[in-house]
């Protein structure tokens, strides 16, 4: 095998998310959004010590059980890579991609309970981010998703099945309003420009939407008329805040160097397991309502009595986890990053008539100096990026017996699993849940208790 030859590879299996794996002359191939079961014709790439890697040209032949995609963008979206799968095949590839790494890890020593379907297959987003964007130099403007393989285009997505029409009505209406006002999208090389995205929320259990147009301020961006295009929508939800961000960073991440709310309030009311939550245009919330019921429910089942004992929410977002507990602890400390978000979880538990809950806003190494008691268990959810060692060394510090990790990227946990086994957490209890359909992500819940 050479570097830029062209073979023809049969998938064997994955590894979590999306990397199909084929051994080729004795060598193992990676090959990024290949399907175990399909034969497909690659680029070899990087040649590595122990693998190589390898640009998917073609698939010449399907899985047997593939079957057509429901969305009309499947072929060019970026956002599903799993459409042509069975929701039951779905979970299965989910199931072994993630046992395959803890295996290859050497952490899978727990009893696996299983993966828990979402209980919507479509439909279940209730939080969209949008980008304005072309899908050639000069093109005309489009606003949806990234496109597969090539990131810098961006797909008008005027149907997507992963949310409530009502998204759908609102991006395609805010898209006809911005060609006929003649706005022109902010182009990320250049720098010029008005439009960047468009985040669109929508509370599952309350149907209370939020629309948040992100723009740079270089040009007037017509609010008034704005607001009035998107009142006469015909909606199921009713759109209870129009927000403008004004991002003047350089990066394509959003950055709210200026939040105007244009007409209404900034933020909905949900609903998780009979308690509510304000969510505010920049806290994060898991984004399949539904789904995050499961979640936590599997989560809280593998925590012992917590009567008369003292719980810590790292990573709390909102307030979710620790208000959901509350009732059934002595005390909860939170912990989160983003300041509007603890304001948000503070205000939430006195919605919610919890007087046992507080969270504090910072960097979670610095948040845990100023909880005023020692806990006694600790919930664990943290970002993507999993926990900073030495984040995760002050937790371990705590020496308590029991810690619930619940995670976003089995590849992050995996490896924070393993700084825990070397300090005599054993997991003896391991779950997923899928809330993310027709992606390869999945949550992984984990209880993990100190040796004695
Ligand atoms: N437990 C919450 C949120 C989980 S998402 C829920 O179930 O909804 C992870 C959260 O960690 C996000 O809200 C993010 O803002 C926060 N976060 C990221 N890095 C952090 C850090 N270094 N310290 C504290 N919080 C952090």
């Amino acid at each position: 095998m050479k570097k830029r030859e062209i073979i023809e590879l049969t998938i064997e299996k994955m590894l979590f998310p999306n990397m199909g794996i084929a051994i080729y002359e004795d060598t193992e191939v990676r090959v990024k959004h290949a399907l175990p079961g399909q034969k497909v014709i690659v680029k070899v790439g990087k040649i590595k010590e122990t693998y190589a890697e390898a640009r998917l040209l073609e698939v010449v032949e399907p899985r047997k059980d593939e079957t057509p995609a429901d969305c009309i963008h499947n072929d060019f979206c970026g956002g599903c890579s799993r459409q042509n799968l069975s929701y039951e095949q779905q979970l299965i590839e989910k199931e072994k991609s993630v046992m395959n790494l803890f295996v290859e890890q050497g952490i899978m020593d727990a009893p696996y309970r299983g993966i828990t379907a979402s209980p919507k297959i479509y439909r279940y987003r209730n939080k969209m981010e949008y980008t304005f964007g072309d899908m050639e130099k000069g093109g005309e403007t489009t606003l949806g998703m990234h496109r597969k393989g090539r990131y810098m285009d961006v797909l008008t997505i005027s149907d997507c099945l992963l949310t409530h029409t009502d998204f759908n009505r609102i991006m395609n209406e805010t898209l006809a309003f911005c060609k006929e006002h003649g706005l022109p999208h902010y182009n990320n090389k250049t720098h010029m420009g008005l439009l960047r995205n468009l985040i669109v929320r929508k509370a599952e259990k309350t149907g209370e939407i939020m629309v948040n147009i992100v723009t740079s301020d270089q040009i007037a961006f017509p609010e008034k008329e704005y607001k009035e295009a998107m009142e006469v929508l015909e909606l199921e939800g009713g759109i209870v805040g129009i927000l403008r961000t004004i991002n003047d960073d350089l990066g394509n991440a959003v950055r709210c160097d200026e939040l105007r709310v244009i007409s209404g309030r900034d933020w909905i009311l949900e609903e998780v397991g009979g308690l509510k939550f304000k969510i505010s245009p920049f806290s994060f919330f898991q984004t399949n309502t539904s789904g995050a019921e499961l979640l936590y429910e599997k989560g809280f089942s593998m925590l012992g009595d917590l009567s008369d004992k003292v719980l810590y929410d790292l990573y709390s977002g909102t307030g979710t986890i620790g208000q959901l507990l509350a009732k059934r602890a002595k005390a909860v400390y939170g912990v989160e990053l983003i300041g509007e978000a603890v304001q948000k979880a503070n205000e939430n538990a006195e919605l919610n008539n919890l007087s046992n809950c507080n969270f504090y806003a910072g960097d979670v190494r610095d948040g845990l100096m100023l909880i005023p008691e020692k806990p006694d268990v600790i919930v664990l959810d943290p970002p993507r990026e999993g926990i900073m060692e030495k984040a995760l060394m002050d937790i371990i510090a705590y020496d308590v017996k029991e810690i619930l990790y619940i995670s976003c990227n089995p590849k992050t946990l995996a490896r924070d699993l393993l700084i825990l086994k070397e300090n005599k957490y054993d997991m003896t209890e391991m779950a997923l849940v899928d809330m993310f359909p027709h992606t390869p992500h999945v949550e992984t819940v984990c209880k993990l208790v100190k040796k004695s």
